[in-house]
């Protein structure tokens, strides 16, 4: 157990680090989202995990709640996944050819997501989402796609417009917003065939598919929107865009790399009840081990197969054998009984005990999500309903200053607001008390 009473011991190591690493890698770390420009005065270095703890360069204990971005859904080191990795790596890890142990993963995968005819399996979620809409546009033969404003589906070159936020008076007019490129390097050309909405909005996503619908090869989505925090979709929503692509002979794609094996064992599809033609998932999938999966119909993923018309997927490392190994005993312990129940139980009670704690110290917060994953903002809303609340009215530097005063106490997470909260199977309830506690000693040095 963190003594959560106990300030943490120096960071002397990780600053030490810090100054080390940026001679070598670029801010010293391998994605932005890890640096110091959002950890302050630089990022804690992790050297160690287990179940639900960290540690330190300096040797502090933390108790997670990032889990590697939603990656670590079994927590850290999990025995089981450890005796996995460590019986297939004597074996030989990894063949680049046919073997039983990606059939075993796409079996199990298969057995829990009911609109997964067919899976192919890949590194990232990045790459699951390019994939996916190579698929799209080979299968309807167009080329335009929508995408939602403040929806990230990873690094590819045309999903890279409205990712990030940005001041509201840069956003332009909601039913048509202005292209925001993410990154400098991409040819404006990538983003002709790209159509912009505003998510959860049921009256913008009609008028913009009669504009459009006819020309969209796909329409791809978040189930809940995890990239600005967390935002569920209004009721009804998911629904009426399933209806709405169906109609226009689009193909919609969910792209579940976030919410994945999260809620449910058939994913956020099962839980809201919305099948996709073609879903995307990454992270949980492959309980901290590198993976990527497409999955859908055979109709449509048959498009893979190889002659004159083939949609090309090659990869080295795809179906990889120590994360295949990984995947399916990652999914077996997911089926059993009372992984959900568990996840959504100490999900919630963390949740209510932040919403009990801002209450208390008559803070203006709100906790937003449910269960297996959840973010606090900082406003006077009473809800963040999508990317321009978010833009608009979330104090992220009032968020950042919260994270760090619980980084200061061993509780660790990502002082980025448009990330989200993790709950592992290895989380209990003393560790969503833990955190209830530091969150009020954090707010009483915010106020
Ligand atoms: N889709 C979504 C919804 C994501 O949040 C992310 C990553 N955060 C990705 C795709 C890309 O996944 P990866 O980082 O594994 O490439």
């Amino acid at each position: 157990m963190v003594d959560m009473a106990k300030p943490l011991a120096t960071r002397t190591r990780s600053q030490q680090w810090f100054e080390r690493a940026q001679q070598s890698l670029v801010e010293g770390v391998n994605s932005p989202s890890r640096g110091a420009a959002v950890y302050s005065p630089g990022p804690v270095f992790l050297e160690r995990g287990q179940g639900t703890r960290v540690w330190d360069a300096d040797g502090n204990e933390y108790i997670d709640f990032m889990m590697s971005f939603g990656a670590l859904i079994q927590g850290h080191a999990h025995p089981k996944v450890v005796e996995v990795v460590s019986r297939a790596m004597a074996e030989g890890s990894h063949f680049a050819a046919a073997t039983s142990a990606e059939t075993e993963a796409a079996e199990r995968l298969r057995g829990m997501v009911a609109s997964a005819e067919v899976v192919r399996f890949a590194n990232t979620g990045s790459e699951a989402t390019m994939l996916a809409l190579r698929l799209a546009r080979a299968y309807t033969r167009r080329t335009k796609f929508l995408k939602f404003e403040g929806h990230y589906h990873g690094w590819y070159d045309p999903y890279l417009l409205n990712a990030h936020s940005h001041p509201p008076g840069q956003l332009g007019p909601r039913d048509s917003p202005t292209p925001i490129p993410d990154s400098e390097g991409i040819p404006a050309c990538c983003f002709d065939d790209v159509v912009l909405a505003p998510w959860n909005d049921v009256v913008a996503l009609e008028r913009v598919m009669q504009r459009h619908g006819r020309e969209l090869a796909a329409v791809i989505t978040e189930p809940i929107m995890a990239n600005m925090g967390c935002i569920p979709p209004r009721e009804g929503y998911l629904q009426r865009l399933r209806e709405l692509t169906g109609n226009y002979g689009v193909l919609l794609i969910l792209d579940e790399v976030v919410t994945g094996f999260r809620y449910a064992p058939g994913g956020c599809q099962a839980y809201y009840g919305v099948t996709p033609d073609l879903s995307t998932f990454g992270k949980a999938l492959g309980a901290g081990f590198p993976v990527g999966a497409v999955t859908g119909p055979r109709s449509i993923l048959n498009r893979m197969r190889s002659g004159e018309n083939m949609v090309l997927h090659y990869g080295t490392f795809n179906g990889h054998r120590l994360t295949m190994k990984v995947v399916a005993a990652n999914l077996e312990l997911l089926a059993a009984d009372g992984a959900y129940e568990k996840l959504h139980r100490v999900g919630d009670a963390a949740i209510a005990g932040l919403r009990e704690v801002f209450r208390r110290r008559k803070l203006k917060a709100i906790v937003q999500g449910f269960g297996p994953m959840f973010q606090i903002y900082f406003t006077e809303r009473d809800a963040i309903h999508d990317y321009r609340d978010y833009c608009a009215y979330a104090d992220t530097h009032r968020y950042s200053r919260f994270v760090h005063g619980l980084l200061e106490q061993g509780i660790y997470m990502t002082p980025s607001n448009g990330l989200h909260w993790i709950i592992s199977t290895a989380h209990t309830e003393p560790d969503a008390a833990a955190l209830i506690e530091a969150a009020d000693r954090a707010c009483a040095a915010l106020s």
